[in-house]
């Protein structure tokens, strides 16, 4: 008999909840990783950046179990088929895993867990991702929080050294189930091409952390924020160690980490918001003008508004974008060209290499003002005040955009004052 430690948004071997208890079991410890077809068959791009990371993390991974006598098996499948597959090759006792908080993940669960039961297996999950998750900052009257800054309050007085503790997994590395070496699968034998990728990397310097509050909201400081979103996505670093830090180093990173958990909180109690609704449902009369051409444009950074170009390269370019211009882009989407934000909030999702629904979706609604505790709508980001405020000496700017001063650069697409105008009184007939 084998138990089995199924790695999903938790691509590490060290303060993982559910390998942890995994191992502290008696039973050999199977770890498995499935390339989900049903995630994958989606993705636009064959070399997209986040398979190969994922790629690169489970080799690492694999390069440890081998130090440990053991392997990973990785599947490529359906969860489903590839779950069958494992019953019919093992006795599997247990399943371990962690909570995924996502419409599809939870769907997906529930679906191993039934086949499980038909198996004569066990489907064990635990809270890994998030310090705090679902019920566990609450209102009062135990109804969720729709605005941060409570939730936000409650999150800070709840918060004990025991939940920033890690999980002492190591201590149980002799329990992998002993086996040979078996290769994760090459790129190209799940559809995919590798690719040469500098990822960000995962330890954080505390000079980031320390300096966080002032230089946060610039985008041409390099290394102004931590760029930790994609190991927070494939948890390839651990919250409890980065909120320790947050918590010692720094109160407004760390409630940038509580903004995290809000959202995945939101989406667990709501799951309609990742089902293209409007939190506030009022926002889906917005009549949107979605003009292809123009969507175009602000795609590939040729709306004539330099900061929100640059955005856009940065994005193409990277797979990455400034927190600041995320919100600037945003913004004129929605506003300045009227264009659904769920549009826009796909082309962030093919694109981020953090791309996280939760985050994503709260961002992109709180920009258009459809979202739980949004900016109110006649909020409308000018532009050239952003570029005065946040790159006043046009570096970033000039980064991504050398071309913006020349004859060659486009005029802008629209008038700001008139494009303002535009929305408050598309917004105001939606609303009223
Ligand atoms: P830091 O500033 O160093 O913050 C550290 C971590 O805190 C981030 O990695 C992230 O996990 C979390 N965090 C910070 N700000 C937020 C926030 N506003 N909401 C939720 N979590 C936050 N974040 C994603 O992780 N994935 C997304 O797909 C995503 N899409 C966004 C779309 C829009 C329109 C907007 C306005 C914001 C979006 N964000 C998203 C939030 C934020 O922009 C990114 O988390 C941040 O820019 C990532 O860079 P960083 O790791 O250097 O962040």
């Amino acid at each position: 008999v084998v138990n089995i430690m199924w790695f999903r948004r938790d691509l590490r071997l060290t303060d993982n909840a559910a390998l942890y208890h995994a191992l502290k079991n008696n039973t050999p410890v199977l770890p498995v990783f499935i390339f989900d077809s049903n995630i994958l068959d989606q993705l636009a791009n064959r070399s997209d950046r986040r398979v190969v990371f994922i790629h690169e993390a489970l080799q690492a991974m694999q390069s440890k179990l081998s130090a440990l006598g053991s392997s990973l098996e990785v599947c490529h499948g359906t969860p489903e088929e590839s779950f069958r597959k494992l019953f019919e090759k093992y006795a599997v006792g247990k399943i371990f895993t962690n909570h995924d908080y996502e419409p599809y993940a939870t769907e997906r669960d529930g679906a191993i867990e039934k086949m499980a039961v038909q198996y004569g297996a066990d489907f064990h999950t635990y809270k890994d991702q998030v310090i705090f998750e679902k019920d566990e900052v609450v209102k009062d009257d135990g109804k969720p929080y729709t605005v941060f800054t409570p939730y936000a309050k409650k999150w800070r007085a709840r918060l004990q050294p025991f939940y920033l503790k890690a999980y002492p997994v190591e201590k149980y590395y002799d329990r992998f189930y002993r086996r040979d070496l078996v290769a994760v699968p090459a790129l190209e034998e799940i559809g995919f091409k590798p690719a040469k990728e500098d990822f960000p990397p995962s330890d954080v310097p505390d000079a980031i952390l320390e300096n966080y509050t002032q230089r946060r909201d610039f985008p041409s400081i390099a290394h102004g924020t931590s760029h930790i979103g994609v190991h927070l996505r494939f948890g390839t670093v651990s919250i409890r160690q980065l909120a320790s830090r947050a918590v010692k180093l720094n109160a407004t990173y760390l409630n940038e980490l509580i903004w995290r958990e809000f959202y995945q909180m939101i989406l667990w109690h709501f799951p309609k918001v990742g089902k293209g609704h409007a939190f506030k449902a009022a926002y889906d009369n917005i009549k949107w003008r979605n003009n292809e051409n123009e969507f175009r444009r602000w795609c590939e950074g040729s709306t004539g508004y330099p900061i929100v170009d640059a955005g856009m390269r940065e994005l193409n370019t990277t797979g990455f974008m400034h927190n600041r211009v995320r919100m600037i882009t945003a913004s004129f989407l929605t506003k300045h060209l009227l264009i659904d934000w769920r549009w826009g909030e796909a082309y962030f999702a093919e694109k981020l290499l953090d791309y996280d629904l939760a985050a994503n979706n709260g961002g992109w609604q709180w920009a258009a003002g459809s979202g739980c505790d949004a900016a109110p709508y006649f909020r409308v980001f000018n532009p050239a005040l952003q570029t005065q405020k946040f790159d006043k000496d046009l570096r970033y700017i000039r980064k991504w955009v050398p071309e913006f001063e020349e004859l060659t650069y486009p005029q802008p697409m629209v008038v700001h004052e008139e494009a303002r105008k535009r929305a408050l009184e598309t917004y105001a007939k939606a609303l009223k």
